[in-house]
């Protein structure tokens, strides 16, 4: 059960749909990394299976103007979280007593809201980095619509997401501009398999299809952001690299890998050990924040995701009924597609590179600032009000 998503969950679907049949509008997709690795499923596929072509396909086919991937956002993510790691790492070592680590991942919108609830005292310590969605819709609205001559009241952003708090999470008020949203809906993967069956596609006779460039180019390091432990090693592939300057022999961190609920590692960036942890699960994080916050675990690092396995293990999701050998077939494919790649760290896409070049400046620019980032609420007593829209 998603805690966030369970009380903004609405289907989207005939809104998208309604803006699919508008001639007036462009309308693009993105979809999660965790997608790909489930959505087969609902075809009556093995678990495990990986549909990333018929899933390009199937967009295409659905009338998406131009089918993207939220895996080159993911890449994006990890130059701007990257950056702001290695730059509190760096201040830290200098001796500058106001830095705050661990730095906290802060691209899974369940764990955001829980920290706004529950750690109000802590809203300074995760990273400032919005979540692959927000930064996929950021971009789309003002570099992609710029390149293709449209307004951006005329691009509407679909994303297709394992998550339902990803709905409640492109609904909010930072994340637009006046008015206009940044993401204008957030389909499931369950939803995206009911309109693809609704439709009468043939899925499992789709051929496999290619997303469309610039926004659909991505390593093998944003594939892994679907898996418990991914983001930090996505974060940790560019991250060593950029502080040893040497090229990583290896890109494959085992040792942060894994279903255990909290882990911990210590990887060696050429003689400087930085420590990370990894939870998954929100009661999980309650346990490692509070250890932190006590002082009784220390590090540079921590991923936490509020869905046990990641997203892959997502709310939105097609059922798997708690079978965990579901989960590891689809961490497996995860893990499969990133190894198939010809690119493993994000700060190698050439796509990524070109929009700094083209566009951002680098990262943590004030532009990538501006777009790229944002702040936390004190949540802790807000009221919880629920509604249908
Ligand atoms: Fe959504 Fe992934 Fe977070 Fe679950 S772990 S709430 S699917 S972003």
């Amino acid at each position: 059960v998603c805690p966030t998503g369970a009380l903004t969950e609405v289907d989207h679907t005939p809104k998208v749909v309604r803006e699919l049949a508008n001639p007036k509008k462009t309308v693009i997709v993105q979809t999660a990394p965790a997608v790909r690795a489930a959505l087969g499923e609902e075809f009556g596929m093995e678990a495990g299976t990986l549909v990333t072509g018929k899933l390009a396909a199937a967009l295409r086919r659905l009338g998406f103007d131009y089918v993207f991937d939220t895996d080159f956002a993911a890449d994006l993510t990890i130059m701007e979280e990257g950056t702001e790691l290695l730059g509190r790492i760096s201040k830290f070592m200098e001796g500058d007593k106001n830095v705050k680590l661990p730095i906290l991942t802060s691209c899974c919108p369940g764990w955001v809201n829980f920290f706004e609830t529950n750690y109000p005292d802590m809203l300074n310590v995760p990273s400032t980095a919005r979540s692959p969605q927000q930064m996929f819709g950021a971009i789309a609205k003002t570099y992609f619509a710029n390149k293709i001559g449209v307004k951006r009241e005329d691009l509407v952003v679909v994303s297709i997401m394992p998550c339902l708090a990803k709905k409640y999470e492109c609904q909010r008020e930072e994340f637009s501009v006046n008015g206009n949203p940044d993401v204008d809906y957030a389909l499931s993967t369950r939803e995206l398999a009911h309109l693809i069956k609704e439709a009468n596609i043939n899925f499992n006779d789709l051929p496999d299809e290619d997303f469309d460039h610039p926004l659909g180019e991505s390593t093998g390091a944003a594939v892994i952001f679907g898996a418990t432990g991914g983001v930090i090693e996505a974060a940790t592939r560019t991250a060593y690299e950029v502080f040893t300057k040497k090229t990583l022999e290896k890109v494959d961190f085992h040792q942060l890998r894994g279903m255990d609920g909290i882990r911990s590692a210590t990887v060696d960036f050429n003689g400087t050990p930085i420590r990370i942890g990894i939870a998954h699960g929100l009661g999980n994080a309650r346990k490692l924040l509070d250890r932190i916050r006590s002082g009784e675990e220390q590090y540079h690092a921590i991923e936490v995701m509020a869905c046990p396995g990641g997203c892959i293990g997502g709310g939105g999701q097609p059922l798997h009924h708690g079978d965990a050998s579901v989960l590891t077939a689809r961490t497996m494919a995860i893990y499969r597609e990133d190894a198939n790649k010809p690119i493993r760290k994000s700060h190698e896409n050439p796509y990524i590179t070109a929009l700094y070049n083209e566009f951002l400046g680098h990262p943590m620019s004030e532009k990538a600032h501006h777009l790229l980032h944002t702040h936390y609420f004190d949540k802790s007593q807000s009221e919880i009000i629920i509604t249908n829209e």
